[in-house]
């Protein structure tokens, strides 16, 4: 075995499924990879326990295929909801999890009896995304992950920009209507609130019962409260107007954030991913057309606007990723 080892685990902790996967410290595709349901409701010790289960199954399960020993795995790359402070590798407090002040990595790191890092899930998946995904090529990205909420992370540098108190990156609570919609973290007229799954969702029901004209009822047998963003995208594959309606404005708020992140970052790379991006050019033709009005020219000109690439597996390469740069120092 090397000094750094041969392979790093990767851990991509979410409300729903926990996500691991063993990753070669100097990138590849994740192996071993599975997914667990979380079930928070059964308390810490429960999702703690499962992922240190999990992580011991893919270190087995690596050995098993590759060969090579214990000695081979350098560490663990933790991703996980936050606030968290990642020098202390608490976590804050996670609504979805229910947890506040979580020391989360030295439970996983004395189990596991491997060195851990701990960083935010949307920070992960980003970094996943520029180590081995769209962002292979470039040096400065902004990745928007587009689901129940808004999560967002940056890349500067090869680096994730953490910001001051490792907050940096809360893309979904940009304002983007200084009177607009309430959100839960307190604000108006955060971008989540017009953008995510379930704001897509919202907005299109309420022009149902305002009477416009469309399939989606159709989609759903009549139950409105059925309807959920991929339905939305579904009716706008299948040539719905008013789906197209719905994703345009979307593309209208999501150009509006995009288009102030160019300006302040001038990154060469934003990268979207979640179910949003199934919508085709049908999200990213108007998006891009909306940056476009709104974002400096030689910036816009410089950002190329896409889709990420890495199906699923982008927050355990990137919690791998992270533990590379910021404990390896690779
Ligand atoms: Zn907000």
């Amino acid at each position: 075995m090397t000094e750094r080892g041969r392979w790093i685990v990767g851990v991509d902790l979410g409300g729903t499924n926990i996500v691991v996967g063993v990753i070669p410290v100097d990138g590849g595709e994740a192996h071993a990879v599975r997914s667990l349901p979380t079930e928070p409701q059964r308390g810490a010790k429960h999702v703690v326990d499962r992922m240190v289960h999990m992580i011991e199954h893919a270190i087995q399960q690596t050995i098993a295929d590759f060969g090579g020993e214990r000695g081979d795995f350098t560490g663990v790359g933790i991703g996980s909801p936050g606030p968290l402070n990642r020098e202390t590798g608490t976590i804050i407090n996670t609504p979805n999890l229910g947890w506040r002040n979580f020391p989360l990595r030295d439970l996983i790191q004395n189990a596991v009896n491997l060195r851990c890092s701990l960083d935010n899930d949307a920070n992960c998946a980003t970094y996943g995304e520029w180590w081995m995904g769209a962002g292979r090529d470039v040096d400065n990205l902004v990745g928007l992950t587009l689901g129940t909420g808004i999560g967002g992370g940056i890349v500067l540098g090869g680096r994730v920009f953490h910001g001051a108190s490792d907050a940096a990156g809360e893309i979904g609570h940009m304002t983007i209507d200084s009177t607009g919609r309430k959100c839960k973290c307190g604000n108006y007229g955060c971008l989540e609130q017009y953008a995510s799954g379930p704001a897509i969702a919202l907005r299109a029901i309420e022009g149902i019962e305002a009477g416009v004209d469309t399939m989606l009822p159709d989609l759903v047998d009549g139950r409105l409260e059925e309807i959920t963003a991929a339905t939305v995208y579904e009716a706008a594959v299948l040539g719905d107007p008013y789906a197209n309606e719905v994703m345009k404005e979307t593309a209208k708020f999501l150009g509006a954030g995009v288009a102030n992140l160019i300006n302040v970052l001038n990154p060469e790379m934003i990268v979207i991913a979640g179910g949003v991006t199934r919508a085709g050019e049908h999200l990213f033709g108007p998006l891009r057309a909306e940056v476009r009005r709104r974002a400096f020219r030689s910036s816009e000109e410089a950002c190329q606007i896409v889709p990420a690439q890495l199906q699923g597996t982008a927050g355990v390469i990137g919690a791998a990723g992270v533990f590379r740069t910021e404990v390896l120092g690779l």
